[in-house]
Parts: C-alpha cells; structure tokens; sequence
C-alpha cells in the first residue's frame, strides 16, 4: 500500500500545494476468540482486515475465578471475628474472609457433677461451633434431718440437750434442750423387807422388797422407805387391829414425789410369782387421809409388798443413804434375813 498525495490550488493564483496523505486504516472485522481465557490463562482474539487481510491478535483477560461456596474456619470463639475461605473450582486458589461474629448456639445442658448439700453441683453445655463452654453451679441439695440425738442426757430437774443433724453431711442443723418429764425419772420406792429375788428367784435383781409382819397382835409398825434400793426416803406406818391391816407413808423431803402406789397384802399359802411381783396394777388402796383397813384372814402372818414409783434428789440430807455397814442398818439387815426365812416356808 502506498502513501496517498492531496492537492489544493489556489483560486486567484492558480499555485497548486500538495500534501502527503496518512496511510488509510485498517477495516478490521470484528474480534474472534482464538482460545477462551481461564483463571489461570489468558485466552486470545484475532481480527483480520478486510482490505488487506493484515491479522492482529490480543490477549483476552484472565477470566474471573470460579469460587465454590464459603467455608468457616474453626474458631475458638464464636463472639469475635474469623476467618472463612472459599476455594476456586479450577484452580483451587483459595480467597479468605472474614467470618463475622455470632452468638454461641448451644448443645443441651449436661449436668457435670450433681449438687450434695455441701458442695453446689455444676452442669455445662458446649457450643455448636467454637470450643466455647457455658458452666452454672447447681443449687445446693437440702439437708436432709436424721432423728434427734441426746447430746447430754436429762437429769431429774435438769433438762439435757438434744441435736439433729443431716444425714448426708452431719451438719448440725438444730439443738434442742429436752425434758422427758419428773415421771420419766421415777424409781421404786418399797418398804423396808427382803429383796424379793431371795423369796422368788425368778425375778432378777431390781431393787424391789416385800416385809413379812406378824399380824398375831394389835400394833403399829414404822418401817422404812426405801428409794431406788439405796436411799431412805420416807416411812411407812402400818397398823394392825384385829387381823386387819393398814398401810400410809410419808416422805421426809418436800421435793419427794410419788406418781404410782401400789400395795398388795399377800397371805400365807400364797405362791410368790413373777407376775404377783412384776404387776403394775395398783392392788389395795394404801391410806392416805383416812386409814383404810384391809381384812385378812388370820393366818397369823402377811407379806407387805409396797411398791412405789417416785422421785427424790439424793442430794437432799433428808434422804439419808442407807449404809449397810452402819449399826443402825446392820440391825435391820439381821431381821431381813430372819424375814427372807420364814417367808421361803410360808410362800411356796
Ligand atoms: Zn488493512
Ligand atoms: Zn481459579
Ligand atoms: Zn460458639
Ligand atoms: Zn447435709
């Protein structure tokens, strides 16, 4: 192709001016991909001249990557920022982003270790997606009270004191003071005679005594009374007139008390049993304001057995202790025994 000339001349002088003409341009058809672009190659496009067929070629752009769908990464913790990353599907480039924050989505509450009712249990639950775990302490089980216990044993007028704690723990949960009441303190009180385990020997030692009294003559006998088989506490008058007889007492100290009398008359030929000495019913009424004569066949002897439950305090001088060494007891001690003998022939 060669350069074109122009010409112009001038109208009044008729001088001609030439100028040399640009080459004309190509008339190119339109773009043809050669090869499509990826995102790792460009591609290319070619266009060729429809005048003079001259080919001109270009690249094409990296085409854009194809990217699959996001993915989180594990993060420690939901609330602050993360990271996700997506992957191109072709060239496995990897674009990460951020992965803004979320709240904790939690799994169920599992309870850790259960509450006693010392130490709060706790439970947790862990989050669904980072490591992040929720813990809460488990309110404290409830004492559970055992029965009371007797801390120090009550005393007659001396109330004791009595605790109750949790089963589980021994906590003490309460203290108490208690008083069962003076009859709880009660002992036997019996007139003055032979145990009665020498004349029935099938009743163990418990302290009690029955008097064997000659009921041949009119008179009256004082005898003592005796508390808890060890104390002097009172006496017993008893009056025989006539083959009848009648029982009253009185108690040395005011602060003495009796809750239960109990008397029987127990004749010759009687068999002596367990359950005549072990009887709780009251049996004849022992005098109190007006004497009361009981009548008894005249077999010449009758057995007293005067059992009482009562209370004293022992450390009241008008309750004397009874020594069996001392002159005044021993002599007493001499005539049981007398009694005990002649008792074990006539009740059998
Ligand atoms: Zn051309
Ligand atoms: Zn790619
Ligand atoms: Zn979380
Ligand atoms: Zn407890």
């Amino acid at each position: 192709m060669q350069a074109g000339i122009q010409q112009r001349v001038c109208a009044s002088c008729s001088l001609a001016e030439t100028a040399e003409l640009p080459i004309s341009d190509h008339a190119f058809a339109d773009w043809n991909t050669v090869s499509a672009s990826t995102c790792t190659m460009q591609g290319q496009r070619e266009r060729v001249c429809g005048i003079c067929g001259a080919a001109q070629q270009e690249n094409l752009p990296l085409a854009r990557h194809q990217y699959g769908l996001w993915e989180n990464e594990d993060r420690a913790d939901c609330t602050v920022y993360g990271t996700r990353h997506r992957t191109c599907v072709h060239c496995d480039i990897m674009e990460t982003g951020p992965l803004a924050p979320r709240y904790h989505a939690y799994d169920k509450w599992e309870i850790r270790s259960e509450s006693t009712c010392l130490q709060a249990g706790v439970r947790a639950r862990n989050c669904k997606y980072c490591q992040h775990v929720e813990e809460e302490t488990l309110p404290l089980k409830a004492h559970v009270a055992a029965s009371w216990q007797v801390i120090t044993q009550a005393a007659l007028h001396r109330p004791g004191e009595q605790s109750r704690s949790c089963k589980n723990c021994d906590t003490v949960l309460d203290m108490r003071s208690y008083y069962p009441g003076d009859e709880a303190f009660a002992v036997s009180f019996c007139v003055m005679g032979p145990p009665v385990d020498d004349l029935v020997p099938e009743v163990s030692d418990k302290g009690y005594r029955a008097a064997l009294l000659d009921t041949t003559q009119d008179r009256t006998i004082i005898l003592p009374l005796i508390a808890a088989d060890a104390y002097c506490v009172g006496e017993v008058h008893i009056k025989i007139r006539q083959g009848s007889i009648s029982a009253s007492y009185l108690l040395y100290s005011a602060k003495s008390q009796v809750f239960k009398e109990r008397m029987q008359l127990l004749e010759p030929g009687t068999q002596l049993t367990q359950e005549i000495i072990l009887s709780n019913r009251q049996g004849l009424k022992v005098s109190g304001e007006q004497e009361l004569f009981h009548k008894l066949q005249n077999l010449g002897h009758v057995l007293i057995y005067l059992r009482f439950d009562g209370i004293f305090d022992f450390n009241d001088p008008l309750n004397e202790k009874i020594d069996w060494q001392d002159e005044k007891w021993q002599a007493y001690a001499a005539d049981l025994q007398a009694q005990a003998d002649t008792a074990r022939e006539l009740y059998r």
